[in-house]
């Protein structure tokens, strides 16, 4: 399987703005922020992309969405939403092959795709 830098991050060899840590999933700020909140929320055994998940990295699924949820509430975007994406290969637009699910809020978000 081949590492990333989020592999690096979170094995702790690659500094970041780690604000999670549990045994499935770690969650650290997006370096380039789309958002006031821009937080990014990955499992510690890298999967590629949402395409190669298996029946057994559903608990590791179901944690990542609960940790973007109880994070929103703790940056505040809770009361006025957020939105959840995970962006899959080529035309999904995926740049880091180790699945990450991005919490973004703080600000008005708009249409989910442009027109
Ligand atoms: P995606 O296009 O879904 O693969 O998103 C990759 C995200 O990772 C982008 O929003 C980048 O800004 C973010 N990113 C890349 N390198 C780092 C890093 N070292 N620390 C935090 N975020 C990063």
């Amino acid at each position: 399987m081949t590492d990333t830098i989020f592999g690096q991050i979170v094995r702790g060899e690659v500094s970041a703005e780690l604000i999670y840590q549990d045994e499935l999933v770690t969650a650290f700020r997006d370096i380039q922020p789309q958002a006031p909140t821009h937080i990014l929320i990955v499992p510690n055994d890298p999967v590629p992309t949402l395409a190669d998940v298996t029946e057994s990295d559903e608990p590791t699924l179901g944690r990542m969405i609960r940790v973007a949820s109880n994070l929103a509430e703790k940056d505040y975007i809770d009361k006025e939403g957020y939105r959840l994406i995970i962006n899959c290969r080529d035309h999904g637009g995926q740049e880091v092959y180790h699945l990450h699910l991005h919490l973004l809020g703080g600000r008005p978000l708009g249409k989910m795709l442009p027109n």
